[in-house]
C-alpha cells in the first residue's frame, strides 16, 4: 500500500474505506527534534495498544477522537482529519522545556493545569506560539482555539484520574487535534488525533517519582522497554 505520510514514530496509509486512514506504529524513537535516534524494541505494538485503550476510554467519556478500531498488533484505523498545525501541551507540573525555559526545578507543582502551544514545524524546531500569533497566521479560528483548549483540559482531567488510579502521575503531555473533512463526518468538527503514549506524555511513578516514559530514552536512564511495557500493563488493567 502506498504511504500517505511517514513521521518519526508512525506511518500513515490510506484506509479500507473512504475517509479512513491506517496508522502503523514504529519502534523508532527520536528526541531533541530528531537529533537523537534509536529503537525501542516493541514500542510500536505497545503504543498502538496504549493509544487504542486511551482513545476508547476518552470516547466513552464524551471526547471526540479520530480512533475507529485496532487493525493489528501495530496498526489502528482512524478517521481522516486535517491536522491543526499546533502541538497542544498540557502541564500539571513543571518539567522538560518548561522547567528549562523559566528556570524552575523539574517537578515543581503548578497551581492549575497550563495549556501551551507550539507550531508544528520541524525545520523551525516547533517554536512556542501564543494565541494571537496562531490566529493572525490563520492556523486556527478563535472558536477552534477555544474548543481545542476546552478539550485539552477535559482530556487532562480524565487522563490524570485514569493514570492516578494506576499509580502513575500524569506530569505533562502533547496532543494534536484535527478537523474532520470527509462528507459523511461532521465536517470541520475538532477531534483528538495523533497518539496517546509514553512517547508523548510524562508519567511518573506516584510514590517514587520514577520516570516511566520517553525521558528514559532521552536521558539514557535504561529500562526503556520495561517502562513502556509496565505502562501498557497498568493502562490495560481494569
Ligand atoms: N512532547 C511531544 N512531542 C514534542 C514535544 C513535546 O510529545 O515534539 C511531549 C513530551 O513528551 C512531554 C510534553 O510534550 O510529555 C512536554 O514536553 P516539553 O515541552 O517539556 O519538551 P521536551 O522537554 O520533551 O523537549
Amino acid at each position: 500500500m502506498e504511504k500517505r505520510y511517514e513521521g518519526k514514530a508512525k506511518v500513515i496509509y490510506p484506509g479500507p474505506e473512504a475517509g479512513t486512514l491506517r496508522v502503523y506504529f514504529k519502534d523508532e524513537a527520536t528526541a531533541f527534534n530528531g537529533q537523537k535516534r534509536g529503537v525501542i524494541e516493541g514500542k510500536g505494538a505497545i503504543n498502538n495498544r496504549i493509544s487504542a485503550t486511551l482513545f476508547r476510554y476518552l470516547e466513552a467519556q464524551g471526547i471526540p477522537t479520530h480512533f475507529l478500531r485496532l487493525l493489528s498488533e501495530r496498526e489502528m484505523l482512524v478517521r481522516e482529519v486535517k491536522i491543526v498545525p499546533l502541538e497542544v501541551i498540557v502541564r500539571n507540573r513543571a518539567a522538560g522545556s518548561f522547567a528549562r525555559r523559566y528556570g524552575v526545578e523539574e517537578g515543581q507543582a503548578l497551581p492549575y493545569p497550563l495549556v501551551e502551544f507550539s507550531l508544528k514545524n520541524d525545520a523551525l524546531g516547533d517554536p512556542l506560539i501564543y494565541d494571537d500569533a496562531a490566529l493572525a497566521l490563520g492556523l486556527v479560528s478563535g472558536s477552534e482555539l477555544a474548543r481545542i483548549k476546552e478539550l485539552a483540559l477535559q482530556v487532562n482531567r480524565l487522563l490524570k484520574d485514569y493514570f492516578a488510579q494506576r499509580n502513575l502521575e500524569l506530569v505533562d503531555f502533547k496532543l494534536e487535534f484535527g478537523k474532520l473533512l470527509h462528507p459523511t463526518d461532521e465536517r470541520g468538527a475538532i477531534v483528538l488525533a495523533d497518539e496517546l503514549s509514553p512517547d508523548t506524555m510524562r508519567l511518573w511513578e506516584m510514590q517514587s517519582g520514577e520516570k516511566m516514559d520517553k525521558d528514559r530514552f532521552r536521558r539514557d536512564l535504561g529500562g526503556v522497554e520495561e517502562a513502556y511495557r509496565e505502562v501498557l500493563r497498568r493502562v490495560e488493567a481494569a
